[in-house]
């Protein structure tokens, strides 16, 4: 195909809603954890599509899954149901707490779905009065407003007219701040076991703990927000299983498609059956596309082994950023769990990590920011010891050009 115009970044500006500010680079194609850009630039990823592309770029296994489902048939509506729904739903039912699974196209859809559900749970079951939602400052649940409002970042939420009402922020990993705004009218609590966005802060296993109970004690559902840290990001299939508490709701996404859209639903059959027919919906939530490709990543990703060495690749990531950190003396923490990890840039850097993630990129190295002050790590969860190791390489380059230009 040839068009009459240039495909360039300055395009972008040209036609796009300016909403993004995307990098100079425009990658044309991927394979494993490398990518090529317009002028054939190789690049090691780092980033991994924000912690989706969880086999890398055209895996095997998703190639095959997609063109054989492309082949057979793309799209029914929920009118009629299809079987590798039914397939990756069982998967997702066998291999966690769940129950019952509902599939949308998207981590805020997912937790759209969460959060009308446990408003209609609560609404059935107590009345009108139990309505509010309780999630933590720094928190990010979406972009839709119901979403976004209950999300910790009031950036993200003002200027869009009157929010959905009765939703309240307490302190993450405070449970003095939970327990003095949950009450009997609270119907659910939201929390990522590692807040991504926020900035790469895992909850302590005592706050976990703590939420739990506390929503236990006012029979408030709990809701784990696990799009970012879900299927094996961590080193267990969910994050919640290095813990020993269950929550009743838990969405999934990004990783779940490993880079194709879709976002699920988990919770329990009596939960479930809330939300009766004609009560929630999505046109494309899914599709027998989406639940094929999902399907074949869940069953490559939920293995022993796989999974045994994603927390063998932290310890890798773990060595080079202390070993760099030795040298140049950037970082006060390296935070986070398995392949999603954060740099957190200390007191002489604060405010720069985009500086590092433009430095990484000129060096030839795509990582990404969770706010301004840390250096976020989300690869490939099969990405080779060796590519973790020359991605370090470059990464170290990087470090260097502001270390020395201080
Ligand atoms: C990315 C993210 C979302 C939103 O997912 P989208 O697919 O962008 O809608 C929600 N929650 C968490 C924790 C996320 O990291």
């Amino acid at each position: 195909m040839s068009e009459a115009f240039q495909v360039t970044r300055a395009l972008f500006d040209e036609v796009m809603v300016p909403n993004y500010a995307p990098s100079a680079v425009i990658p044309v194609r991927g394979l494993g954890s490398r990518l090529w850009d317009q002028q054939d630039r190789e690049y090691i990823d780092f980033a991994g599509g924000i912690a989706v592309n969880c086999l890398g770029h055209c895996h095997p296994a998703l190639v095959n899954a997609l063109t054989e489902q492309a082949h057979k048939l793309w799209h029914l509506s929920n009118v009629m149901t299809n079987e590798p729904a039914l397939r990756l739903a069982k998967k997702l039912v066998d291999a966690t707490f769940a129950e019952k699974v509902y599939f949308a196209n998207s981590g805020a859809e997912a937790n759209e779905g969460a959060l009308k559900l446990a408003r209609r749970w609560a609404l059935d079951k107590f009345g009108p009065d139990k309505q509010d939602i309780i999630s933590f400052g720094k928190s990010f649940h979406g972009r839709t407003f119901f979403t976004v409002t209950v999300g910790g970042q009031a950036a993200y939420s003002d200027g869009f007219g009157p929010k959905p009402g009765a939703v309240f922020h307490a302190e993450y990993n405070n449970l003095d701040s939970l327990k003095a705004l949950i009450s009997d009218n609270t119907c659910a609590v939201i929390m990522e076991p590692i807040q991504g966005e926020g900035g790469i802060i895992p909850a302590t296993a005592e706050f976990i703990k703590g939420v739990r109970e506390l929503c236990d004690a006012h029979n408030a559902l709990l809701i784990f927000d696990e799009v970012q840290t879900g299927v094996g990001r961590s080193g267990k299939l969910y994050a919640y299983m290095h813990y020993n508490v269950v929550p009743d709701i838990l969405t999934s996404a990004k990783s779940l498609g490993g880079g194709f859209p879709i976002g699920a639903m988990l919770t329990t059959t009596a939960i479930a059956a809330h939300l009766k027919v004609g009560t929630h919906g999505s046109t494309y939530g899914g599709n027998p596309l989406a639940c094929a490709v999902a399907e074949a990543a869940l069953d490559t990703i939920n293995q022993p082994e796989v999974l045994a060495a994603v927390s063998q690749k932290e310890e890798l990531f773990r060595q080079e950023l202390e070993r760099i950190n030795a040298k140049y003396q950037v970082f006060s923490a390296i935070r986070g769990q398995g392949m999603l990890l954060g740099a957190a840039l200390n007191d002489s850097y604060k405010g720069r990590a985009r500086d590092f993630m433009l430095a990484a990129a000129e060096a030839g190295l795509l990582v990404l920011m969770a706010g301004y002050d840390v250096v976020r790590f989300a690869p490939s969860l099969v990405i080779p010891d060796a590519d973790i190791v020359a991605g370090m390489q470059l990464f170290e380059k990087a470090v260097a050009t502001i270390a020395t230009a201080k």
